[in-house]
């Protein structure tokens, strides 16, 4: 009560001091102006009415930008009251505030401002009005004096780039043929003209493409180019890759294939990320380029709400810290890009009417124009002082938004300086225009083309010369918002079919890579002189795997795996992907093994069935994960009279036989499903016996109910005897009506009304020893909630599978909606790229597609008793909009376009599966909280549960007339490892030298502050692979471009891992 009476008066003093402010002014000014004679003629009234009129709108600006500060002191104080800091932070808060209301604006060197932000935070903060800013309509207006560079000359760098999609509108290819061999080969000649020239490029898949079209000459030029450091290869990675739907693996992989390209061929470690168009950043991503070894990067789409609060509080530079870190190991210095776009009109400056001028490919007679109507002008010795001097105070301006006199400044935009034409009209106008800055010292200006190294590496000289810091800042940059209430929550779910599969291509590469490593090892240990066996075709299982990272690498594409292509491209990434799926995760190949792709068997159309009858079938199992585990494997057969044995032992084993349903009702009489358990050790493969007809033992449980009932409500009981209810809803989003109405698209969710509940399906009900479920068949989907009867972990959770099916539908979205007594508030937690979890406050005050978030692989809501967790095979979007409730959407139609350049709307929808594990936790006791209460991390439980839900078994089937000799299960791990220690892949990798192929183990620590029996994270390496032995072990950088010194290989080696953290070892296996 007291607080906010106190607030009413705060509110009260400050529009007093704004008002009295204004007013003080206009008072200043009139005195300062001459009393205008009655018979002085009218022009000069009216000049001086305008001068009047002038003045009074730039200190009308001078006090919003007051008023605004004061605001945003004002929310601050605010918020630490509401946050519960009590007296104790009400003195550090208001000498902070204090500062903050009397800044020294003129001073670069202020150390006023916030020095660590989180940005949970300043989503309290803001109140998301969206005002008119004027020139920069989503900021405000900037001043300045005109003295500020005095002392410091303001230092700017240009830095020409061309944005290459790989695949959006065209495929891969296409774009490669028609655009980007041009402008790779324009980069050569334009660049050797003048060695003041400069670019960056960011996609390797292009680079690599182009690379091997060229000649020895060419490459030489290339070589020259980036020694002389007039082109920079930034980020490094196979693609500027999506960071809301991309697991880590995946990131991390393509960060890898790019790196490990850019060595080989160019010797070249990247040490800038450029980050321009990928919609929402995620932190995960700074942690792996951290790790990689780069020091610095660029973001472009971030809410422009936030961007304008970072603007204000010149924070648009900041050190990005992980959540849970404590220490600044993790950070990296990242520039935010303040205005709406990356293309010309709004990087120069604020006014995108006065940048426009400035891209000159925009001349007059050129093919793009300036929609702000006033077109640029060739730069003459005639315009060059008005023109320089028009760029100048748009370089000027946005220079006041940061802390250095540093300014970056990129020229570019998507599949730029394809002609020769658009490299002569960039560098010589602009040449001109440096030119005259140089020969103008009065100007306070050096301006240049530059590289991003270039820039980061004056910023950082400037800040330590000035002793400036940059403040850190924790969270992540989701949802994104471009404009007005366009919230970018569409592609979370978009085209769901291929992001399932992208899930898949990645589980079996993983398990492929792992295979392949320790088979070459194996055939290394067999072979002579160290070189594999040379039966085993390693070089042309290498090939294969190679296409199979460059085909996932380029899937994480922030138009790949968002699900924002053209049909046509979305149709060639399928290919891509699916054909490798279902084709190489085949270690033996040619033992005419079949592979199950894991994907499979949900669709019942693509089942593959083994044929039984009359003969017997061998099964070979492998286990990819590194942890013990109770599986089970599904195959489907022809005779439900199957029986089940360990190869090895001939004993029979557990297992189940189901129906195969054609129709919701209809049983099918040629197939049947068989699913055994096996508890399967790590990364092992098993064999098991298929028989049919068996004598004893014959294991068949269909027991099948057809009902008519509602959506699913049940209760679960916690371990400590708790009861929670929970039920399943399933719903329809619409689009707004109305035909002015703008309505959702492949990137926007822009929701009308939620629709009615889904009702009256048709229920069927079996039960069995190895698991029983519940399918419910409704018109649009067939819902599966299974519960296996097994020891350990798979146990212990509720399975739920969904086959959706919406392509009769116009205009929707459906929802699966959890509802639980969970008393959780507003607050909820949400995965980013599987790697780390992030707390989510769902806020009344934002519109509802604000409050939906990237889910890649979990989410949970949780109070003081109890925490509801929803791990995810694939990537969705998810919200709570209520307290108690998580709701995830499965699939979207929406037939038209939503004016992102797609020109399309999304109905090419599939027959689509998604798979989750639910499971419900007790949280009294063991609950506790780490670096904050905004640090939750995923238990024990809940990781190993994700693990198997994402690496499940990979089933393969030998031939019934198979000559195979006996084959024996294949043990390459010796010890579980510990249970928090994920092994993320055992890579080989290419060495063009040797020949030999050295493997790289990364290996993530989970943290787990609730976890029972967490380790200290120390692996012992010696033991990890017996009887294989490391020969050479090396720390490394996360794409081993940065090794540890080579110390001599100590036995019983012991590595530590810090929580969360990931490392990676260069190996070498005897
Ligand atoms: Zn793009």
């Amino acid at each position: 009560m007291k607080r906010s009476r106190l607030l009413t008066l705060l509110v009260g003093g400050v529009f007093c001091l704004a008002v009295m402010s204004l007013y003080r002014m206009l008072e200043l000014m009139q005195g300062a102006e001459p009393q205008p004679r009655r018979d002085a003629p009218d022009e000069q009234d009216l000049s001086r009415l305008q001068q009047k009129i002038d003045r009074l709108e730039r200190l009308l600006s001078d006090n919003n930008r007051l008023v605004a500060r004061l605001r945003d002191s004002l929310l601050q104080h605010k918020a630490s009251w509401e946050r519960g800091g009590g007296g104790a932070n009400v003195s550090s808060d208001s000498t902070h505030s204090q500062a903050l209301l009397f800044p020294d604006a003129n001073s670069r060197n202020v150390k006023y401002r916030l020095s660590a932000l989180q940005l949970l935070d300043v989503y309290d903060l803001l109140p998301f009005d969206n005002p008119d800013g004027g020139a920069w309509k989503q900021g405000f207006e900037i001043g300045y004096r005109g003295d500020e560079w005095d002392e410091q000359p303001l230092e700017l760098f240009l830095v020409p780039h061309s944005h290459n999609d790989p695949g959006w509108l065209k495929t891969f290819d296409g774009y490669y043929q028609d655009q980007t061999r041009h402008i790779l080969d324009n980069m050569l000649q334009k660049l050797s003209q003048d060695h003041r020239r400069k670019m960056v490029w960011a996609e390797i898949s292009y680079f690599s493409k182009w690379w091997n079209d060229i000649d020895d000459q060419k490459r030489a030029t290339v070589k020259r180019l980036v020694g002389a450091g007039q082109l920079e290869l930034v980020t490094g990675g196979w693609v500027m890759a999506d960071e809301a739907n991309s697991h880590y693996f995946a990131l991390l992989d393509q960060l890898m294939e790019g790196h490990q390209w850019l060595h080989r061929h160019l010797g070249v470690t990247p040490s800038s990320g450029w980050a321009i168009d990928p919609f929402g950043h995620s932190p995960s991503m700074t942690y792996l380029l951290k790790g990689a070894g780069l020091q610095n990067m660029v973001i472009q789409r971030v809410h422009y709400a936030v961007k304008k609060h970072f603007a204000r509080q010149q924070t648009l530079e900041f050190l990005w810290r992980q959540t849970w870190d404590s220490s600044p190991r993790s950070d990296i210095t990242c520039h935010m890009m303040p205005f709406y776009s990356y293309d010309v009109p709004h990087t120069c400056g604020p006014n995108p009417a006065v940048c426009c001028q400035f891209d000159f490919h925009r001349l007059p007679g050129r093919r793009v124009f300036c929609p702000w109507r006033v077109p640029p002008q060739p730069i003459t010795d005639q315009n060059v002082q008005e023109r320089a001097l028009l760029l100048l105070d748009q370089y000027r301006q946005k220079s006041q938004l940061f802390r250095s006199p540093v300014l970056l400044v990129p020229l570019g935009d998507d599949f730029r300086f394809v002609e020769t034409s658009e490299w002569d009209v960039q560098f010589t106008n602009y040449q001109k225009l440096f030119d005259y800055f140089e020969q103008h010292p009065e100007l306070h200006i050096k301006a240049r083309f530059g590289t991003l190294s270039d820039y980061f590496q004056a910023l950082h000289r400037r800040l330590g010369a000035a002793g400036t810091s940059l403040p850190t800042l924790r969270g992540d940059f989701f949802t994104y918002a471009d404009r007005d209430d366009h919230y970018w929550s569409g592609f979370f779910t978009s085209r769901p079919f291929y992001k399932r599969l992208d899930r898949t291509l990645e589980a079996t590469l993983r398990a492929t890579e792992i295979l392949f490593s320790l088979t070459l090892a194996e055939m290394r240990r067999f072979g002579a002189d160290g070189r594999p066996d040379a039966r085993f075709p390693a070089r042309d299982h290498f090939r294969r795997l190679t296409v199979g990272r460059r085909n996932l690498g380029l899937f994480q594409h922030h138009d790949a795996v968002t699900g924002t292509g053209r049909d046509p491209v979305v149709v060639d990434y399928g290919t891509r992907g699916g054909a490798y799926c279902t084709s190489n995760p085949n270690p033996s190949k040619g033992a005419g093994l079949t592979v199950f792709p894991t994907i499979n068997n949900q669709y019942p159309d693509y089942r593959i069935r083994v044929l039984i009858i009359d003969c017997f079938r061998s099964l070979i199992v492998f286990n990819p994960t590194e942890q013990l585990q109770t599986s089970v494997i599904s195959v489907t057969v022809d005779s439900p009279d199957a029986h089940v044995v360990d190869a090895e032992t001939g004993r029979p084993m557990a297992a189940q036989i189901s129906a195969a349903w054609v129709e919701p009702s209809q049983v099918s009489t040629e197939m049947f499903q068989v699913r055994m358990s096996s508890s399967m050790g790590l990364l092992i493969g098993s064999v098991i016996g298929l028989l049919i007809g068996s004598v004893i033992g014959l294991l068949i449980h269909v027991a099948v109910a057809l009902l008519r009932g509602r959506t699913s409500s049940s209760v679960l009981r916690l371990p400590s005897g708790r009861l929670q209810q929970l039920q399943v809803q399933f719903l329809w989003y619409g689009t707004r009506t109305g035909t002015n109405q703008e309505k959702s698209g492949a990137y926007l969710f822009l929701p009308g009304e939620d629709g009615p509940q889904v009702k009256s399906p048709l229920v069927r009900v079996s039960r069995g020893p190895i698991f029983s479920d519940i399918t419910s068949c409704f018109q649009h989907f067939t819902h599966t909630v299974r519960l296996f009867h097994l020891d350990g972990h798979a146990g212990k959770s509720l399975e739920i599978s969904n086959m959706v099916d919406i392509r009769s539908e116009v205009n929707r979205e459906l929802v699966m909606r959890f509802v639980s007594d969970v008393a959780n508030g507003n607050r909820f937690y949400s995965d980013l790229n599987g790697f780390q979890m992030q707390q989510r406050r769902t806020l009344l005050k934002l519109p509802l597609q604000a409050n939906f978030y990237p889910m890649t692989s979990a989410a949970f809501l949780q109070d003081s008793g109890s925490r509801l967790t929803l791990l995810s095979a694939q990537s969705q979007a998810v919200a709570s909009l209520r307290p108690g409730e998580l709701e995830v959407v499965l699939d979207r139609r929406l037939q038209q376009d939503d004016n992102r350049g797609l020109g399309q709307g999304i109905t090419d929808n599939k027959l689509t599966a998604s798979l989750y594990h639910l499971l419900l936790e007790d949280r009294r006791g063991g609950a506790q909280e780490v670096g904050g209460a905004t640090v939750e991390h995923l238990s024990l439980l809940a990781h190993l549960t994700s693990l198997s839900l994402s690496h499940p078994p990979i089933t393969m089937v030998a031939p019934s007339d198979s000559q195979l000799p006996k084959l024996r299960p294949f043990l390459p791990l010796r010890l579980s490892l510990p249970c928090d220690i994920h092994l993320l892949n055992l890579r080989t990798l290419e060495d063009t030298q040797v020949r030999s192929t050295p493997g790289d183990t990364p290996l993530k620590h989970l943290s787990d502050v609730s976890c029972w029996s967490w380790t200290t994270g120390r692996v012992n390496l010696e033991d990890l692979f017996s009887p294989l032995r490391f020969r050479s072990v090396r720390h490394s950088s996360l794409t081993l471009l940065h090794d540890e010194p080579e110390s001599a290989w100590q036995p019983q080696r012991i590595t530590r891992l810090r929580p969360m953290e990931i490392s990676a070892f260069r190996v070498q296996l005897d």
